[in-house]
């Protein structure tokens, strides 16, 4: 195995994949008849990877969910194919639209690593399987549920718990290791999220990138959050310079600009 990626067991059948290419981090939980994959990589081949390295693990058959439409968590999912792929219906709907936004998000990241080529991308895996509400999926003697705990980092993040091992598949809901990701983000509804996160007690909970943590590092960034959140009200009222926000935030200046520029006068969010 190399150095650049590698299995971690959290929990009987239930595994990450570490990466050092972005600090990503993938999911499988296995069970008895099925294995669910959380996420697919960056790009087709990559995507292959995967799944052999799923391949070498368990031989039953995949299902993959993604947790959201960034490029780095669901342009791998051809690989997988013709397995089912869940995902929230705003995650289909931004993947249906072609892979515009996701090849160009693939390709400055590749080129900003001065990669000896860039990633080779076809349109995206458009979803078949809808995630409203709660899905109890059944893999054989061992139990998941896939939901959207609300408006977050995107507006159609999905989870992945897993009860009887207290494992929750956060995607970049939690981020470990950097500053989250407000790119696309909701930052007045994020901390609700993470709450309603909290709410499950997981015992580990895997991030989208960095490295598994508990239910009180989690608590922190949902503080963290919501330090932010309140920033961002106040600059939205006019009662707060933004200069004052950026050094009373508890994330980077630059990250918490992004933050601000998705706040709309006219509104809670765009
Ligand atoms: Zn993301």
């Amino acid at each position: 195995m190399s150095a650049q990626q590698r299995w971690v067991e959290l929990a009987d059948g239930v595994l990450v994949r570490r990466y050092v290419e972005l600090d990503l981090s993938v999911g499988l939980v296995i069970g008895d008849r099925g294995c669910l994959v959380v996420d697919t990589r960056s790009d087709p081949d990559q995507g292959a990877e995967l799944r052999a390295a799923v391949r070498e693990i368990t031989r039953q058959p995949c299902t993959v969910v993604l947790t959201h439409a960034h490029f780095d968590h669901c342009l791998g999912t051809a690989a997988f194919l013709p397995a089912p792929v869940w995902a929230h219906p705003r995650c289909r709907d931004d993947l249906a639209r072609g892979g515009e936004a996701q090849h160009a998000e693939a390709l400055a990241w590749s080129r900003s690593q001065g990669l000896p080529r860039d990633p080779v991308l076809i349109p995206p895996v458009v979803p078949d399987h809808l995630i409203t509400g709660h899905v109890d999926m059944d893999l054989g003697n061992r139990r998941v549920l896939l939901t959207h705990p609300g408006r977050g980092h995107t507006d159609h993040d999905v989870v992945v718990w897993s009860p009887d091992t207290g494992v929750l598949f956060a995607g970049d809901l939690v981020e470990q290791g950097a500053d989250p990701d407000f790119t696309d983000a909701y930052p007045l509804n994020w901390p609700a999220a993470v709450t309603e996160l909290l709410r499950l007690n997981p015992r580990i909970v895997v991030p989208g990138h960095g490295d598994p943590v508990d239910a009180e590092f989690v608590t922190a960034q949902r503080d963290d959050l919501t330090v932010l959140t309140d920033l961002c009200r106040t600059v939205l009222a006019g009662e707060l310079d933004t200069q004052v926000a950026l050094s009373a935030s508890p994330f980077r200046p630059a990250t918490t600009r992004v933050a601000l520029s998705r706040l709309r006068p006219t509104g809670i969010n765009p």
